[in-house]
């Protein structure tokens, strides 16, 4: 660990109230339930509030409001009436940017270099992208006269709060959707800001709803009768039972779920910058990603090189106080999350595997987990197989361009990967042949609201981002 002038950012900028209600109908009201959800600080584990555990019933009046504001409201607004309030709200989050940027790394842990330089930025960019869409729709390519599906039920991972709002919400509300959004249970607090925000805006009420709640809140939402549109981001496993629960119903879905990206260095790439793309393809987020390049493959011929440079470069990541402006490393999002990611990585050890990490002092309270990398990891692994959703990294070789591939490919899961080569023809052979929504070439875990996002195979279906975004949000 490197010694450095600690520079954190001040807590003072946010105002945490200690309780929080639902926001239904444009105003803040009491759950029907008696239940209440703590959200804590996961790199003190303090509590930072308590917030509504909606129930069925709870749900089902956020569901009315955000019908009758579809019927008589935001379904027949013009577009360039909806671009305004995109504007407007996108304009807020700029406004508020720090403080978001601050309750973001409160409630989940990143890095406030992270929450204030990609994830608040990339929100407001979001509204701003779909803003632009909003009185354009018929240049979209979906038609002459594209339609809003209705009520858009929307239910969302911590691994990014409030940017993971902003890629369900721009989008659905541009087209002429209202939504009724269910934040995940541990990192609920920048939603609710969001829907301050709607208030700051002049939203008309109804158009966004935002439900607080665990698994079965959301399970509500999904399968209420009056719900049109289903947009679900989380593991496959729930996303698996979701698909089931809309089969049949008419009800349009949208699934972005989990994944194992690999990220694959070539003998000729540079690799000082392959071992920057390789350490954010990891790490960012201490991991909690969905497009996390969590499986090394690296070209026999460069395995020595590639893997002393990682190993020095890993020696210099701070990690601790997520507000610390200097931290690459914040808290592991939640004790479950932080027992999950203990326990692969000790399977990976039984298994066989080498585990390194650099020598780090952890903090005594909070949930942490050093930067990990396993070598020697075979493909049967189960750190080669399962997405562990944390700062691990598995390290596999390869000879040949083709057997990249085969190697890359061999997943259930089909979200991202990364190629490391001066050869531009080589970049395109491989893109072709990789079954991955996303393919990055010497860059890794780049993100723009312009470009289309989605998996294939258990990584999911429909694509959020772009032009191909609005797709899931319209009717031809
Ligand atoms: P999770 O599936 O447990 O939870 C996601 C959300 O679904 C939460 O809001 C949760 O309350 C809700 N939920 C849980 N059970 C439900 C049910 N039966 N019906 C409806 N809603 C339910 O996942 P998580 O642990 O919060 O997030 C981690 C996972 O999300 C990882 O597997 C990751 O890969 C995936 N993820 C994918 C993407 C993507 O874009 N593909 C992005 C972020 C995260």
């Amino acid at each position: 660990m490197f010694e450095y002038a600690p520079a954190p950012e001040s807590r003072d900028v946010v105002d945490i109230k200690p309780s929080y209600d639902l926001f239904i109908n444009g105003e803040w009201v009491e759950s029907l339930g008696y239940e209440r959800i703590k959200t804590v600080d996961p790199a003190s584990e303090e509590i930072l509030s308590e917030v509504a555990h909606a129930t069925e019933a709870d749900v089902d009046r956020a569901v009315q409001a955000a019908r009758k504001a579809y019927d008589e409201v935001w379904g027949v607004l013009p577009g360039r009436e909806r671009a305004k309030y995109l504007f407007r709200i996108a304009r807020i989050i700029q406004e508020r940017a720090r403080e978001l940027a601050v309750l973001e790394t409160l409630d989940n842990g990143k890095p406030i270099r992270e929450s204030r330089d990609v994830d608040i930025p990339l929100v407001a960019a979001h509204f701003f992208y779909y803003a632009g869409w909003a009185d354009k729709l018929k240049y979209a390519g979906f038609g002459e006269r594209p339609r809003p599906l209705g009520v858009a039920a929307q239910v969302i991972p911590w691994n990014f709060p409030l940017l993971m709002l902003a890629w369900k919400i721009a989008p659905a509300l541009a087209c002429g959707n209202t939504v009724v959004l269910k934040p995940a249970e541990t990192t609920p607090l920048t939603a609710l800001a969001f829907a301050e925000i709607c208030r700051q805006a002049d939203l008309p009420p109804g158009v966004v709803n935002i439900v607080t709640g665990a698994g079965d809140t959301g399970s509500a939402l999904v399968r209420h009768p009056d719900v049109d549109k289903v947009a679900f981001t989380g593991s496959t496993e729930v996303g698996r039972l979701i698909a089931r629960q809309v089969a049949g119903t008419g009800k349009r879905l949208t699934l972005e779920l989990g994944g194992k990206a690999a990220n694959i260095v070539f003998d000729d790439a540079a690799v000082d910058q392959a071992v920057e793309g390789i350490v954010n393809g990891i790490f960012f987020n201490q991991g909690h990603v969905c497009c996390a390049g969590s499986r090394l493959l690296v070209q026999e011929s460069a395995a020595t090189a590639v893997l002393d440079a990682l190993k020095r470069r890993m020696a210099t990541l701070r990690l601790g106080d997520p507000l610390d402006k200097n931290t690459d490393i914040g808290a592991i999002n939640s004790a479950a999350q932080l027992a999950k990611i203990r326990e692969l990585s000790d399977a990976g050890e039984a298994e066989g595997a080498e585990r390194w990490a650099p020598a780090c002092p952890l903090p005594e309270r909070g949930y942490w987990f050093p930067p990990t990398v396993f070598t020697g990891v075979a493909q049967s692994h189960r750190i080669a197989r399962e997405e562990i959703f944390g700062p691990v990294l598995s390290v596999l070789t390869f000879r040949t361009p083709a057997e990249a591939v085969e190697k890359a490919n061999n997943t259930p899961y089909g979200l991202s990967a990364g190629i490391w080569t001066e050869k531009g023809s080589r970049i395109l052979w491989m893109a072709d042949r990789l079954r991955a929504g996303v393919v990055w070439a010497n860059t890794f875990n780049r993100f723009d609201p312009a470009s289309p996002f989605g998996g294939y195979k258990e990584s999911g279906y429909g694509r959020e981002g772009g032009v191909h975004g609005l797709e899931a949000y319209l009717d031809v």
